[in-house]
């Protein structure tokens, strides 16, 4: 992944720093408030500003003075320039595939989701990736794709080293996509990164969610079957040497426990997932297509108080407070934040969860780390798209020019 534009050198340090704070203000800003931010002069601001109206990303409107508000005259507002380049965020998920289109500060332009069939091949899943990315060019123009797989994910080429949940073996997804993008005149050209799904949510929770402000978010979420996570840094994934860090799922939680895809035995995804939750509640044969709708009703019976229900959640909920704890003694984070379903069985039965840390994470009991439900709704887009832009916000003269 590209470095942060906060650790950018040089004036496109500070050029890629301004339209940062515009991106993660929501695409819309005063020109005082961005100068107090960025804690540069007025001309300065005015410098950054003008170039990057120059590279049509910016567009520098008149201010208005709300009724009552006192003398000077208003600040600028700063937006989105109309036609400043979009990314494309693809979400390949075990049962369906997300593509939408999405603007600088975030704004989701369009979207679109189309179920996959299960156990589809790799040759006719990617073809149907990239079919989905091209049916969302509408004119724009667009800067990079990125792809969510639910894998480890080498940085060097994008080659998703175990896509489990799919029933894949090692796919070099990012070279498979780009030969049929070629193929295509829509696509031709296009740059494309792949990464972790749970990674990129883990990303997008760090810049835009619950764990906004954190030095170190620790991130655990799921997806329709199995746990995922990450580690963001000062809103920076941290990734390892190759790009396959952090991989919770797969740490062990019950050495005698239930067999795992990987290979291992008691794993955190098979002894807390959406299926360990409906194993729990005695529905050990729920076919993959239903898992997600069946757990979601089984939630919604324990909010509404059904005893059984509420059982279920607390016995699954507390392997994954084991899980927890080892990861927090591992990484000491300022926060933990539960996306997905895992922050509504978190929200349902907290206890399980902190009692599964208390008794095993001796940095908790120096100081409860505080765990979160995640708290935005599409966080793996978010995240596909916050990579997407990452080279522009790095260096605004990077892409294109219209
Ligand atoms: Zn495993």
């Amino acid at each position: 992944m590209a470095r942060s534009a906060d650790t950018a050198g040089g004036s496109r340090g500070t050029l890629g720093r301004a339209l940062t704070q515009l991106h993660l203000a929501g695409g819309q800003a005063s020109r005082a408030e961005l100068t107090r931010t960025l804690d540069c002069g007025r001309s300065v601001m005015g410098y950054l500003l003008g170039e990057l109206e120059d590279e049509g990303l910016v567009a520098v409107e008149p201010g208005t003075r709300a009724p009552g508000e006192g003398g000077g005259r208003p600040s600028q507002q700063v937006e989105v320039a109309p036609g400043a380049p979009v990314v494309i965020a693809a979400d390949l998920a075990a049962d369906a595939i997300t593509v939408a289109t999405v603007a600088l500060g975030g704004r989701v332009v369009r979207r679109e989701r189309r179920a996959l069939p299960a156990r589809i091949s790799v040759e006719a899943g990617v073809t149907r990736l990239a079919e989905q990315i091209a049916a969302q060019l509408d004119g724009e123009r667009v800067g990079a794709v990125t792809v969510a797989v639910p894998s480890p994910v080498r940085r060097a080429d994008g080659e998703a080293l175990a896509p489990l949940h799919l029933h894949w073996p090692q796919v070099p997804l990012r070279d498979l996509l780009l030969e049929r993008f070629a193929a295509d005149e829509r696509t031709a050209g296009l740059a494309v990164h792949v990464a972790n799904d749970a990674n990129l949510s883990a990303l997008a929770e760090s810049r835009r969610g619950a764990g906004r402000g954190a030095s170190t978010m620790l991130y655990l979420g799921t997806a329709t079957v199995g746990i995922g996570g990450g580690l963001a840094v000062d809103g920076t994934l941290f990734e390892g040497s190759r790009g396959y860090a952090i991989e919770p799922g797969h740490v062990t939680v019950n050495p005698a426990g239930r067999p795992c895809t990987c290979g291992s035995t008691g794993c955190l995804e098979v002894e807390a997932d959406t299926r360990a939750l409906l194993r729990a509640y005695g529905r050990d044969d729920v076919p993959a297509e239903e898992l997600t709708a069946r757990a979601d009703a089984l939630l919604d019976a324990a909010a509404a108080g059904d005893a059984a229900a509420r059982a279920a959640v607390e016995e699954a909920n507390l392997p994954l407070g084991v899980g927890l704890a080892g990861l927090i003694n591992l990484t000491d984070p300022d926060c933990v934040v539960l996306g997905s379903s895992l922050g509504r069985r978190f929200e349902l039965a907290p206890d399980p969860v902190r009692r599964g840390i208390a008794a095993r994470s001796y940095i908790d009991a120096h100081g409860e780390v505080p765990v979160r439900p995640g708290a935005l709704a599409d966080a793996t887009l978010v995240g596909a798209a916050e990579l997407a832009f990452q080279p522009l916000l790095d260096d605004p003269h990077a892409w294109p020019h219209p």
